[in-house]
């Protein structure tokens, strides 16, 4: 389909990158006003002498997503984007100890278990919680963009 609608994107960061993707893969032209001189919003970088900071996030929780909005935009993710599976995900520094995320269940309720005993059932209510959302995922991208 090959539209005349002229459609301005406010904000080049994934939200707005994601939109004009999706929507000129359906034949709308599209323009994307980004006020910042880099697009990538809050995915963007800091640099100080040698050294680069992400401002943001530092990996992506929920790849499944991303590849839906490209399948639905007609690409596949994978040639745009090397993807590393992560185990060990990032460690928060906190003055007497350090706590490592892990994406393994076990080896989380592990970690909660040494730090934050009281903790574990609580990440276990949000693990059953998010793989109930998870179940809802398939997000139709093509419905009412007419
Ligand atoms: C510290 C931190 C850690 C995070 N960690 C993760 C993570 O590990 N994994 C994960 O998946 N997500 C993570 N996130 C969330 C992720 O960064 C956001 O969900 C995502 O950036 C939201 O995208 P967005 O396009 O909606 O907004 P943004 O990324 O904020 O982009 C908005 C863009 O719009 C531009 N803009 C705003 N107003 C105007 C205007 N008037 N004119 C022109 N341009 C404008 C801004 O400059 C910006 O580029 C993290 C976020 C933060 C802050």
């Amino acid at each position: 389909m090959l539209s005349s609608k002229k459609i301005a994107i406010i904000g080049a960061g994934p939200g707005g990158l994601g939109a004009a993707m999706l929507l000129a893969s359906k034949g709308y032209h599209v323009e994307v006003f980004e006020k910042h001189g880099v697009v990538g919003g809050r995915n963007g970088s800091l640099k100080l002498g040698d050294y680069t900071f992400d401002v943001g996030p530092t990996f992506l929780s929920m790849p499944e997503i991303a590849e839906e909005l490209f399948e639905a935009s007609g690409r596949n993710l994978h040639d745009y984007l090397d993807l590393k599976e992560l185990d060990m995900m990032y460690e928060l520094v906190f003055p007497d100890k350090n706590v490592q995320m892990w994406r393994n269940p076990e080896k989380m309720k592990e970690e909660l278990h040494r730090h934050f005993p009281h903790d574990v059932e609580g990440y276990e209510r949000f693990m059953d919680g998010t793989k109930k959302k998870d179940g809802t995922l398939k997000t139709d991208f093509t419905k009412s963009y007419g």
